[in-house]
């Protein structure tokens, strides 16, 4: 039973009286237990929260402050050519304990692609993420969803996709935002957002808060699946780890 998940859960959950201290700590966080007891596995409401496009450093790092005061861990999909400038931005998120996965080098449709031109988007972002985080386990979403053959053939890792999505591009309207993704959360969704946009920042945090309230505890998509003990295969396309 003594699983790598619930020592991370352990730790988001102790991390947590440590907001209730700091300036930026959200009301109704102020009477947590400082000693939170965890449920069994299968009583846990677990999502995860994966953020696109980036990393813009405005927006991204006022994320990973507003992620550190909660501390809670989310999955970012990156675009390879905005990494050149933004290593430190990465190598924050990776010592946070962030998952990191790859969203092509410049947010190109993947379907469709010779093998060259594949690799010239997956391959080339993978050896970027490498160079900067010295690993290289890192999972792909594809641009708009779109998976196919080539897709899965060449991905060499899992595929996340997800099962809310806001539409946070489009109308970049926290409140909306927020009022969406809290009725629709289930246990076990990927939640889908922008780190690039103000409004979804401020959203994202808001629903951490009010899910939190609510008995969710978020996870990185690795997390999420290891406690729905799902493996991870490569090529393989994944919405969601429903119970
Ligand atoms: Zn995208």
């Amino acid at each position: 039973m003594a699983l790598a998940f619930p020592l991370s859960v352990a730790a988001a959950l102790s991390a947590r009286p440590a907001a209730v201290q700091a300036d930026a700590a959200p009301p109704g966080e102020t009477g947590a237990a400082p000693e939170a007891v965890l449920p069994p596995d299968d009583e846990m409401k677990l999502i995860a929260i994966t953020f696109d496009d980036g990393p813009r450093r405005s927006t991204t790092t006022r994320l990973l402050d507003g992620l550190a005061e909660r501390g809670v861990q989310a999955t970012f999909f990156l675009i390879g050519e905005q990494v050149e400038g933004n290593e430190d931005v990465l190598k924050r998120m990776d010592d946070e304990g962030h998952q990191i996965g790859i969203h092509t080098y410049d947010h190109v449709k993947l379907t469709g692609l010779n093998k060259t031109d594949f690799d010239a988007q997956v391959d080339r972002t993978r050896s970027i993420l490498k160079g900067v985080l010295g690993h290289n386990d890192f999972l792909l979403r594809p641009p708009y969803g779109m998976t196919d053959n080539g897709v899965k053939t060449w991905a060499g890792c899992p595929i996340i996709l997800w099962s809310i999505d806001p539409e946070d591009w489009k109308d970049q309207n926290a409140p909306r935002e927020v009022r969406q993704i809290v009725s629709e959360a289930k246990d076990g969704d990927i939640i889908l957002m922008h780190d690039i946009f103000s409004a979804s920042v401020d959203a994202a945090l808001q629903v951490i808060d009010q899910l939190h309230a609510k008995g969710f505890l978020f996870c990185t998509i690795d997390e999420l699946y290891a406690a729905r003990h799902i493996d991870l295969e490569p090529g393989e396309v994944y919405w969601n780890a429903y119970p």
